[in-house]
């Protein structure tokens, strides 16, 4: 038992603090009402626990502001650049290695240089501004993830795998020349948080030689795939975590990288890559675009973190504490009766709202209302990922084609929150699962065109109304 506590106890201590508003119930419901009922329109200092996303928001370490201090601000060539690449080189095998200041500008570059218009790029799911900046080339982003990625509710250990029979289909069928680039995003942040086996990255791998097409990771939470690989692959139990990812690494041609993620840093990202033409087509790109080939548009002190972040972000214990720490979150909510994707992945938990709300049509955003619920109860802000993100809508702002599922997802930023802050989520979202009719649907008020969910406008709608009204 005590070894047990043990090796799931977090390996670090607190040593710089930041304090958290607390609001009371009127506080929290005008704050709401002026930002639109949207919680992206929220103001920081209206959150009391802020579960919006794990991207930048970790906390850094002493190790990581004391090599800071040390950032070499040089234009070109600086000493923090060497031990950025270095750690970067030895961890992921790629020769090349191009800076960027977070993973969208790696995906512009690498894409505008690798894609052409009219080609398909396949994906386990790509991630929102992966599928934009494929889009952005005029190239065509197509999901295909594994089948067991559409039950919420199975233990299916790896439901971020590729749908390989699908992908072997394609490529030999009438679409196969145009398939331009194979991207697998480990973990599948677009489904559940779930992890990609090694052996699925092994056959995509293979497969994509055999028909001559690069591939390449998205690898944002390379370590925490790692960890889960460990924990769940078959053949991959005394490897460490470290050993896992450069493996993955090794299988593809070249990733493109967010370091907002697993590297433990607020900024930060690099493309990898083993081709040397590819290397100074996107080298050129990224001198005109983000920076010298040196920086990228980071700050010596940022790649200083980064480095140092990416030692840490592979430390078993450091995994292992996070990983239980999620794993306890969906269990105490899981007991209040609201179910989550199974099995609970790393960075996230992802509610069924739409099951827990069964009294919302879809029209009516369960989603969207169980995470404006969170907000009035308890100052939680977190993203619906349901149909006001991912539904089609008419020119009205009428719902015309529904997402596959409501979800809300509670992103849980690395070294940040104690138990005791994960353990308040549970209980407010407990108080919820009590009465949960009393929770109220939404409609859109005004939206944009583009990219809805940030800035689009809603307001409570008074009374459920018949399921048959849209
Ligand atoms: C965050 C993320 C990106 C984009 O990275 P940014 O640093 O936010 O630009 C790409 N892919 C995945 C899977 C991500 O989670």
């Amino acid at each position: 038992m005590s070894t047990d506590l043990q090796k799931t106890l977090p390996p670090y201590r607190i040593k710089v603090v930041e304090s958290i508003p607390l609001l009371s119930r009127e506080e929290r419901q005008r704050a709401l009402a002026e930002a639109g009922y949207n919680p992206f329109n929220l103001r920081a200092d209206q959150i009391t626990i802020d579960l919006l996303s794990d991207s930048g928001t970790g906390a850094t370490s002493a190790a990581q502001e004391a090599g800071a201090a040390l950032g070499d601000e040089s234009y070109a060539g600086a000493r923090s650049w060497f031990r950025f690449h270095d750690e970067v080189r030895d961890l992921t095998g790629y020769p090349h290695i191009l800076p960027v200041h977070q993973g969208r500008a790696g995906e512009r570059i690498l894409l505008s240089s690798l894609l052409e218009p009219g080609q398909i790029c396949l994906s386990n799911t790509h991630f929102d501004t992966t599928h934009a900046n494929v889009a952005l080339v005029g190239a065509e982003p197509r999901d295909l993830p594994c089948p067991e990625a559409a039950d919420l509710d199975s233990a299916y250990p790896f439901k971020g795998n590729l749908d390989l029979d699908a992908v072997q289909r394609t490529l030999a069928g009438p679409d196969g020349g145009r398939v331009g680039l194979v991207l697998m995003t480990i973990t599948n942040n677009g489904l559940g948080a779930q992890p990609v086996s090694m052996a699925n990255l092994e056959a995509a791998s293979a497969l994509c030689r055999r028909h001559g097409v690069p591939f390449f990771l998205d690898g944002a939470r390379f370590a925490e795939n790692a960890w889960l690989v460990g924990q769940r692959e078959p053949g991959y139990g005394d490897w460490t975590p470290r050993q896992i990812a450069a493996r993955a690494f090794q299988l593809a041609d070249g990733c493109v990288v967010s370091l907002k993620k697993d590297g433990l840093s607020a900024i930060g990202g690099f493309i990898g890559l083993r081709d040397e033409e590819l290397h100074a087509v996107c080298e050129a790109n990224l001198i005109a675009t983000e920076g010298f080939s040196t920086y990228g548009g980071l700050a010596g002190h940022d790649l200083e973190r980064l480095a140092q972040g990416l030692r840490e972000v592979v430390e078993p214990r450091y995994l292992q504490a996070r990983a239980a720490a999620t794993a306890r979150m969906a269990r105490s909510i899981n007991k209040a009766g609201v179910d989550t994707v199974q099995p609970p992945g790393i960075h996230a938990l992802y509610l069924n709202a739409g099951r827990l709300l069964s009294h919302l049509p879809p029209h009516q955003f369960p989603g969207h209302a169980l995470g404006c619920q969170l907000y009035l109860d308890g100052a939680i802000r977190c993203a619906e990922l349901g149909s006001l993100y991912l539904g089609g809508m008419d020119d009205q702002h009428r719902l015309v084609a529904p997402a596959p599922f409501e979800l809300v997802r509670l992103a849980i930023p690395r070294r940040v929150y104690t138990d005791t802050h994960l353990g308040y989520v549970a209980e407010v979202l407990a108080g919820i699962a009590k009465h949960p009719e009393r929770v109220r649907g939404y409609r859109i008020v005004s939206a944009p065109r583009l990219l809805r969910h940030f800035k689009v406008r809603l307001e409570p709608v008074p009374d459920p109304g018949p399921a048959s009204e849209r």
